[in-house]
């Protein structure tokens, strides 16, 4: 048996390698987008638990303060007057060690809002320190809503400013969505076009009525700003 007798073995020819290569690369590009979303959908599923955990102490602070919501607006004379986060109104409410120090309690709230860098939970200015019971429609009051940099839903928010915290402010963190938390204490991810001026305004802010039904963002501008 000379050497040109060998049988062919199971090598790859060219054509083989390249088809094998074309194969595996669409497989991992399927699982690398297949992870992505699961990772994306873990994500915004720990933002809705957090949400849902200062959502819970909302009713809590309220019945400790004549009824009244935490304030969520700048300059809290609760705390002193300082420039402090809604959330650090709900702290003495959260389930902790007393041998936290203040420090870490801080930490711990700051680390326990939204999932996505930069992003963190804005409270409702508009219904700062409002009676609970002058609520109506407590399940479409939005408390509070994932927002970028900022900690105030505010009219500037609302306005639409280009440099605005959370309408144009792209990408949003949860697959084009936010997650919201409603005063009922029910937390749900929505697109900014779902949310109406009527979950955000009180009936005593101006304009309420003529808006109550308008969305704060269109869907045209919705897409485009995912
Ligand atoms: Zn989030």
């Amino acid at each position: 048996m000379n050497k040109t007798d060998y049988p062919k073995t199971g090598g790859f020819t060219l054509i083989e390698l390249l088809l094998s290569l074309a194969v595996i690369g669409i497989l991992s590009s399927v699982l690398v987008v297949a992870v992505g979303r699961a990772k994306a959908a873990a994500n915004s599923a720990k933002c809705s638990a957090h949400m849902r955990y200062w959502q819970a102490m909302v009713p809590m602070f309220a019945a400790d303060h004549n009824g009244k919501l935490p304030r969520t607006t700048f300059n809290d004379p609760i705390n002193d007057g300082q420039n402090k986060e809604t959330v650090i109104n709900l702290l003495p409410y959260c389930d902790m060690p007393d041998t936290m120090s203040e420090h870490e309690r801080w930490a711990w709230a700051m680390e326990n809002q939204c999932t996505e860098e930069g992003w963190h939970f804005g409270a409702n200015s508009y219904i700062s320190r409002a009676p609970m019971a002058t609520i109506t429609d407590p399940a479409r009051q939005i408390f509070f809503i994932d927002m970028y940099s900022g900690r105030w839903l505010t009219g500037t928010v609302l306005n639409g400013g280009q440099g605005g915290f959370l309408l144009y402010r792209s990408p949003k963190p949860h697959n084009g969505m936010v997650t919201v938390g409603f005063l009922d204490g029910h937390v749900e991810p929505r697109m900014l076009s779902s949310i109406t001026y009527g979950m955000i305004l009180t009936p005593d802010s101006k304009g309420y009525d003529s808006k109550k039904d308008k969305p704060i963002i269109s869907v045209e501008e919705d897409l485009q700003y995912q």
